[in-house]
């Protein structure tokens, strides 16, 4: 008896790939090791590995290097061989409004107070329910997925619904609750919105992919006592604080006009600076407006398709890199604001628009645009410890880009490469948190045909919804 049990044990183990039974003398079991023609780390020395390997094990990178160092040190359960790939860090959107991609292109090319309250706000209180939420960031996550995305950020209504959703995609996200001054889709009241944003932060307060987040909208959206208790929220519960600020000229002639204060200004002497805010846009900043962001450590979303698109300005991204203040890139709202989820293209884009905007080339070098992808995103949300670079003990969230294609041949400089000659469909393989979602350009853990299927079907009852507009 005791005979047939321990025969039972050794094929379980051995069919279930027993990394002990079988492991080399001295080497470390993982679960996967990765290799690729060249490994971009994006580490405090911006390491590059040729013909490298990273090694992982459960939700962590545990080796990163050679190849040949790499099979020396560790015995994986699977093997992955990209010899004509680079592997990176997987992107990071500092800024978003997934659920807004069931809205996409109903209303473009017009001013954002226009965009907003004619058509956004309107089909927005028409429309967005918790079934609404989940297949928007379903789709949303389908597409930065295969964009490369790795870890987003949000700014939506039913934001437990967006969390669920986004974990079942397999994706990792910091992820806020609207708190506004007018009625929306999930809560009626401000009030409501806090103590709903409290309940959510609770819910997923130890998620292994989610970061909770409060998500007050901006100054002229949300009073003052709303912002407050937003903040307060969140110092308590150590989440960030997501919200937008100087977005356009108006924003801050407004507050001007009617405070004598710029948005910054308001936002600091609310105390709303404290703790970790992420301030999406932040165009229209006077020099002692970047102070206090350096003072408080306030990470910007730098989101240049929406500002381009929406004429709102250029952010003074490369001051704010000169002062030290820690700048990500966004893509914005797929509705309006941008069309798409691709921070490929935003890293190309920020280059250029910093480049024409002091009309000098050396602005944004495609290094800089890279790390601000990456490494810069991490420090925007306080997560540069766990994501942004390829390094032992950070989550095992990385992409595989292919160079078969001509816009890869020949290859001379690997940032170049990146910032302006790669496009989203040349991402391959995406893995966050140890899996592997995205395997040859085919997400995994989403059902395409559905998703589809529910953006028709939510697209007759959007545009029925707005024809009594
Ligand atoms: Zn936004």
């Amino acid at each position: 008896m005791l005979r047939s049990l321990a025969s039972v044990t050794l094929i379980a183990a051995a069919s279930a790939g027993c990394l002990f039974a079988a492991q080399p003398p001295g080497r470390q079991p993982a679960d996967w090791i990765v290799e690729a023609r060249y490994v971009i780390t994006m580490d405090a020395t911006h390491r590059v590995f040729e013909n490298g390997a990273v090694a992982l094990r459960g939700e962590r990178i545990v080796g990163v290097g050679t190849q040949s160092d790499i099979e020396r040190q560790f015995t994986a359960e699977h093997l992955l061989k990209k010899p004509r790939s680079l592997l990176m860090p997987g992107l990071i959107d500092t800024h978003t409004h997934a659920a807004m991609s069931l809205f996409r292109a109903i209303a473009d090319d017009r001013r954002l107070n226009d965009w907003l309250t004619n058509f956004i706000f309107p089909a927005e209180s028409r429309n967005v329910d918790k079934d609404f939420v989940h297949w928007g960031t379903s789709l949303a996550c389908l597409e930065m997925a295969l964009a490369g995305t790795t870890t987003y950020t949000d700014m939506y209504y039913f934001e437990d619904e967006v969390a669920a959703t986004t974990k079942a995609a397999g994706l990792r996200g910091v992820l806020g609750q609207t708190v506004i001054g007018f009625p929306a889709p999930d809560y009626k009241t401000w009030q409501e919105a806090v103590r709903g944003a409290a309940r959510y932060i609770d819910t997923f307060a130890h998620d292994s992919l989610i970061v909770p987040a409060v998500a007050p909208h901006a100054i002229y959206t949300t009073p003052d006592e709303a912002l407050v208790a937003a903040h307060k929220l969140a110092l308590q519960q150590n989440v960030p604080l997501l919200i937008h600020l100087s977005e356009t000229i108006k924003e801050r002639e407004d507050t001007l006009a009617q405070r004598h204060i710029s948005p910054t200004q308001v936002l600091e002497q609310l105390g709303v600076l404290d703790g970790r805010v992420v301030a999406a846009h932040s165009i229209s900043m006077s020099d002692d407006d970047l102070v206090l962001l350096k003072k408080h450590g306030t990470g910007v979303a730098h989101c240049p398709s929406s500002n381009m698109k929406m004429a709102a300005g250029v952010a003074p991204v490369t001051k704010m890199l000169k002062m030290g203040i820690a700048v990500g890139l966004g893509t914005d709202g797929f509705a309006g604001s941008n069309d798409s989820a691709d921070l490929i293209l935003e890293m190309n884009l920020a280059a250029k628009l910093q480049k024409v905007a002091t009309m000098d080339p050396q602005s944004l070098p495609a290094e800089q645009v890279v790390e601000m992808a990456t490494m810069g995103g991490a420090r925007v949300l306080g997560l540069e410890k766990e994501i942004g670079s390829l390094e032992p003990g950070k989550r095992a969230d990385l992409i595989g880009i292919s160079l078969e294609h001509p816009n890869a041949v020949p290859l001379y400089h690997l940032y170049s490469q990146i910032a302006y000659a790669t496009k989203a469909p040349d991402v391959e393989d995406v893995f966050v948190n140890g899996k592997q979602i995205v395997i040859g350009r085919r997400m995994v853990t989403l059902d395409k045909d559905e998703i589809y299927r529910q953006a028709e079907r939510y697209k007759i009852q959007i545009e029925k919804s707005l024809a009594g507009r």
